[in-house]
């Protein structure tokens, strides 16, 4: 690509002008093609995933490739519904008239996208993006260095820029981007950069979808089934080392449980992860990079210092950056690690003793990108729910409500703003455009002046209205 950041965005400004007339049928196709590439690029994709985070083929195959495969199909067999005008009713001030919600493409779409899930967080927007007619700017994480060469050559290669265009960079490029007036930016990463974003947003008043993260607690409540609960947690935390924006961040359990849970959720640690003496590093991923490794571990052993103690954990190997799937029991509410999200493999287990004590403790914090309650009661489940706020739940289980384009997948607050998936990601990349058909026989004249002789008009609206 030999020319400017801003000289493509002015072709897709102009280009996206042409994408506003194009039907279902042009839109699917552009997503079939996009999945070919992905098809004939799949093995690539697994070696730089296995390069940047030491993902397993099969976690890189369910959590980024595959579930792009899904995303695709569903668009495809709902975008013909999805982009047919939505009936809306007629009040009394235009009786007769016809009156519709029209999708329309937003225009040109800035996408920015983080490292952990690499492949899923740049191209999951995209499918949105094109579904709903819009150009696109991509700008993937210079963190996930191999990914995001391939998928920048993949795009690059595959789309005419003034239709899609991929630009690898540091925070250089994302600053040049974010100079120019996009008509939508869909930001996925830390809420420090999404306020950063925001900020440049609001210059050109540009539309944002915000997916952050956050501190995403577990309430284990005191009829849960402890022994699913740690079987569950233990897979939803520590896939891809625990660098998922909405893995389980800390863990609250009753006082009296929290010595049985710890030790079932270090017992299905082994079962998942170690083979032998050893971790088994063909199912547990690294971190990202040095910086991070030197985060988590002065992190953990902070908390050691603050009074946690280590149940697990411990046997890291800096050389290839790996920190051992950590679980910290008898965690002080104040401890540092419960200040920002951990975004690694430690687990800190706090004991509450009453539901109003955890529920509390969870407001006090920013709105977090998920929340997770193990509950075998309905209304301790829907207390719960309505007595807190975040992004999204999963009850009884950990992540997997992100796999469900029928629901909407986003943050709240401090954790995001807007959603992705399904509908919700075609809705974020259009405008909702309300257009009413006045018909020929209307009333409105009724209300035109001169105003002198309305008096009984305006008595009688004054009874009716
Ligand atoms: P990040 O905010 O550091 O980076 C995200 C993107 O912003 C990257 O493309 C990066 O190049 C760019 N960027 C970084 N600094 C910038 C700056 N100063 N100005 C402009 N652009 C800048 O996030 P990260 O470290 O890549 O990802 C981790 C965070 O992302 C975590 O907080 C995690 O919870 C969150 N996340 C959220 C979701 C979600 O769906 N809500 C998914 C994955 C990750």
């Amino acid at each position: 690509m030999h020319k400017s950041i801003s000289e493509i965005f002015q072709l897709q400004k102009i280009h996206s002008l042409n994408l506003r007339t194009t039907d279902a049928a042009v839109r699917k196709d552009k997503l079939r093609k996009l999945k070919s590439i992905i098809q004939s690029n799949e093995n690539l994709i697994f070696e730089a995933l296995q390069k940047d985070l030491r993902k397993s083929e099969f976690e890189a195959a369910l959590a980024e490739v595959y579930f792009i495969y899904a995303q695709i199909d569903f668009t495809i067999s709902n975008l013909s519904s999805w982009m047919k005008p939505r009936r809306a009713r007629a009040t009394f001030s235009s009786i007769l008239s016809r009156n519709r919600i029209y999708y329309e493409p937003k225009g040109v779409a800035l996408v920015m996208a983080p490292w952990n899930y690499p492949v899923q967080l740049i191209l999951s927007p995209l499918v949105s993006a094109i579904a709903a007619g819009n150009c696109v700017m991509l700008k993937p994480s210079e963190v996930s260095a191999s990914s995001s060469a391939l998928i920048t050559k993949i795009i690059n290669d595959h789309f005419d820029e003034k239709e899609v265009a991929c630009f690898e960079g540091d925070v250089t490029v994302s600053e040049e981007l974010l100079e120019l007036p996009f008509d939508h930016i869909f930001f996925t990463g830390s809420t420090e950069v999404g306020r950063i974003v925001m900020k440049a947003a609001a210059r050109h008043l540009s539309t944002v979808t915000l997916e952050l993260g956050g501190k995403s607690p577990v309430i284990l409540a005191g009829d849960a089934d402890l022994t699913k609960a740690a079987e569950k947690i233990a897979w939803g935390k520590f896939m891809n080392a625990g660098q998922t924006c909405i893995a389980p961040d800390y863990i609250l359990v009753k006082a009296e449980q929290e010595e049985a849970f710890v030790s079932l959720i270090c017992k299905q640690i082994d079962k998942l992860y170690q083979s032998g003496t050893r971790i088994d590093k063909n199912s547990y991923g690294k971190i990202i990079n040095p910086r991070h490794y030197q985060r988590l571990t002065a992190l953990r052993d902070q908390a050691i210092s603050e009074g946690a103690i280590l149940a697990k954990g411990g046997e890291d190997d800096e050389q290839d950056l790996t920190i051992a799937p950590s679980v910290l029991k008898g965690v002080p509410k104040t401890a540092s690690i419960m200040e920002k999200e951990i975004f690694g493999p430690l687990l800190p287990v706090i004991s509450y003793t009453s539901l109003d004590e955890a529920i509390n403790f969870i407001n006090q914090k920013p709105k977090p990108l998920a929340l997770y309650v193990f509950s075998r009661s309905d209304s301790t489940v829907q207390e719960i729910i309505k007595r807190t706020s975040a992004g999204g739940t999963c009850i009884n289980d950990v992540v997997l409500h992100i796999s469900n384009p029928h629901l909407p997948f986003g943050g709240v607050g401090s954790s995001g703003i807007g959603s992705s998936h399904g509908i919700f990601g075609f809705k974020a990349f259009s405008h909702e455009r309300g257009v009413m058909f006045q018909s020929g026989l209307d009333f409105t004249k009724l209300a035109y002046p001169p105003y002198g002789a309305k008096g009984r008009l305006l008595k009688w609206l004054k009874k009716i209205i």
